[in-house]
């Protein structure tokens, strides 16, 4: 979680909603990514789809199964859904998103078989978003 975290630092100095994510697998990272939607112009582009693709490349699979994802915030559903398809075996998120995070419409929307860890490094990882909304209401 501390390197998803370092992503998602990455992501605010460069004017990134700060999200990181890293997937592990077998103890190793094999994906680390964040937040890009502004240097990409997509708005697909959380941290989790593009830690999704590149652990999938890295794999040479597109299943997930024995990996975790760590991301600092509750992934939206859009990622929800990306995770359900990628069969991921667990996700640990830090910071709850009571608007856009998946617990919030749909929390079925994973496959039954991935768990879901809350809570790793939240307040850090909230922190992060709150300074950089603040920053840009300034
Ligand atoms: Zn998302």
């Amino acid at each position: 979680m501390n390197e998803a975290l370092k992503q998602a630092k990455i992501a605010f100095e460069e004017g990134e909603i700060p999200v990181g994510a890293v997937i592990v697998s077998k103890n190793r990272i094999i994906a680390k990514a964040y937040n890009q939607t502004e240097k990409l112009n997509d708005v697909t582009a959380h941290a989790e789809m593009l830690a999704i693709t590149s652990a999938a490349n890295y794999m040479g699979a597109k299943y997930l199964n024995d990996c975790r994802l760590y991301v600092t915030l509750e992934p939206c559903v859009m990622c929800g859904g990306a995770l359900f398809w990628s069969q991921i075996g667990e996700i640990h998120y830090g910071a709850s998103d009571l608007k856009r995070g998946f617990l919030q419409s749909n929390p079925a929307i994973l496959h039954p078989k991935t768990k879901v860890i809350a809570g790793s490094l939240g307040l850090e990882s909230e922190q992060l978003l709150l300074e950089f909304f603040k920053k840009l209401r300034k």
